[in-house]
């Protein structure tokens, strides 16, 4: 077998998160469980309705754009996408073709060419004849929720060359669309779908490129792209031509599969699209420059550079980003309050939340973190910090503040949990375990310091754990001066 160097384009369709459609007034909710709730005139495309833009999602385009360092354009333009199927009613999907939102720009050493605003399609099933019960020869249905959906399109340069890159290239997109809000991206939701371009060649000019689509999950992607390189390779080394076409993966099979000859450019026949009128981008105030750089703060590298400053471990920091709703609460509560933490309970927080509460949390795919339990947590995490209640306790009382919105004081205080740490409380304690520990004393006494550990265990036992044992120690030390 002989090797060629692969060269490998991404494309990636993002479901913005807006609260409505693109082009109407209708509920973005493409999940929802009821088909054909979420629909109107416009995106059911009756005639004689005209399409409105979304100004939501056009930010979140433009925002994306100064995130990766792109060329906002100067002005809006919608084309027709031209093409008869059952789930684009107006056999024309709006897109945009020649002016695309944003050229250019860079994430993750990947060269970007463009990103560009559409509408998602409805959704089709089908069931064959011995599936279906309603009708002989089978049938098929449309669910026109998800039709009208912002759908974002990005395309980059066919700079990769192996599965790893191209791999590492769409985890940060997927991070940076969540963290500045833009998309759940949930690929095994169809959130976020990537379709990747691969070719291989043996000298500088690109090879015929496949493009494989239904890639759904980061291992499809990797695998899709090993079985192509090796696939052309086989068809290369016999001298025949690999054939230009988009291709399917099959994840039983874990293997690429023929779905239909590449269409090009000019058979769906764009031009723009009359009903929307052109706007210039600059005149509008909520696409300032100001406005979309604000909003592109919290971009990963920027999260990465702050909570490694508070003192999070690279784990710690890429678990918080990979997950919201962690590090949500963790700013919520810790990070981007008013009041200071302190460095010591914000980084003890950063530790619950991705062990602990991650945990819990994958554990239990029910709960759910609300934000209504943030004081509640602050309170516990503080508790721990001034020694109220020690580490096993904090680890019984999560769940009850977290999921049940207890007040971890008074459960505490109810449950007889609070640790001992004022020198009343615990003075008689120690006095007793000094009087029934003669030997251990007078070892001490004598120079060897680690027997105080065996009184502080000993006080701990006639405590039943309820004691501080960092208080304990000091309290034994000055009683034995
Ligand atoms: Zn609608």
């Amino acid at each position: 077998m002989s090797t060629y160097k692969p060269t490998i384009g991404i494309e990636v369709h993002a479901e913005l998160n807006t609260k409505s459609k693109m082009f109407c007034a209708c509920k973005n909710d493409p999940h929802a469980s009821l088909p054909n709730t979420n629909i109107c005139a416009v995106c059911l495309a009756h005639p004689g309705t005209l399409p409105r833009v979304n100004a939501e999602a056009i930010k979140k385009v433009l925002i994306l754009g100064q995130a990766i360092k792109g060329e906002i354009a100067d002005f809006s333009e919608f084309d027709r996408k031209q093409y008869f199927y059952p789930d684009i009613p107006k056999a024309y999907q709006l897109s945009q073709y020649a002016y695309p939102f944003v050229k250019g720009g860079e994430l993750a050493g990947v060269a970007i060419t463009r990103v560009h605003l559409e509408e998602d399609t409805a959704r089709s099933s089908h069931t064959n004849a011995n599936e279906s019960n309603t009708n002989a020869n089978g049938h098929s249905a449309v669910d026109f929720n998800r039709a009208g959906v912002p759908l974002m399109e990005l395309v980059t340069e066919p700079v990769i060359h192996d599965a790893d890159t191209a791999s590492n290239f769409v985890k940060e997109l997927q991070l940076m669309l969540r963290t500045l809000g833009i998309s759940e991206a949930n690929m095994e939701k169809g959130e976020m779908r990537v379709e990747a371009n691969i070719s291989i060649s043996k000298t500088d000019q690109l090879g015929t490129k496949v493009e494989v689509k239904n890639l759904n999950s980061f291992k499809a992607m990797s695998q899709a792209i090993e079985f192509e390189i090796s696939r052309q390779t086989e068809i290369l080394d016999k001298n025949e031509a690999v054939k230009q076409e988009t291709r399917g993966w099959d994840e039983n099979k874990s293997r690429t599969f023929l779905q239909r000859s590449k269409e090009k450019a000019d058979e769906y026949r764009y031009f723009p699209d009359p009903d929307i009128p052109k706007f210039v981008i600059s005149e509008i105030d909520m696409f300032s420059r100001d406005n979309l750089s604000n909003a592109t703060r919290d971009i990963p590298e920027n999260i990465r550079i702050k909570y490694r400053d508070i003192g999070l471990t690279e784990n710690q920091i890429e678990m918080l980003l990979l997950n919201p709703a962690l590090r949500n609460f963790f700013e919520v509560g810790f990070v981007a309050t008013s009041e200071d933490r302190g460095a010591e309970s914000t980084r003890m927080a950063a530790n619950y939340l991705t062990s602990d509460v991650a945990g819990l949390l994958s554990a239990n795919p029910e709960l759910k973190l609300d934000m209504v339990a943030v004081p509640g947590f602050v309170k516990l995490v503080f508790m721990l910090q001034k020694g109220e209640i020690g580490s096993r306790v904090a680890k019984d009382l999560l769940p009850q503040v977290l999921f049940e919105l207890k007040d971890p004081e008074t459960v505490a205080k109810e449950q007889g949990l609070l640790q001992l740490s004022s020198t009343d409380d615990l003075m008689g304690v120690i006095l007793k375990v000094i009087e029934s520990n003669e030997k251990v004393v007078a070892d001490y006494k004598a120079g060897k310091e680690s027997s105080v550990q065996f009184l502080v265990g000993q006080a701990m036992k006639e405590t039943k754990g309820s004691a501080n044992p960092a208080v304990l120690l000091t309290l034994f030390k000055e009683a034995l001066k």
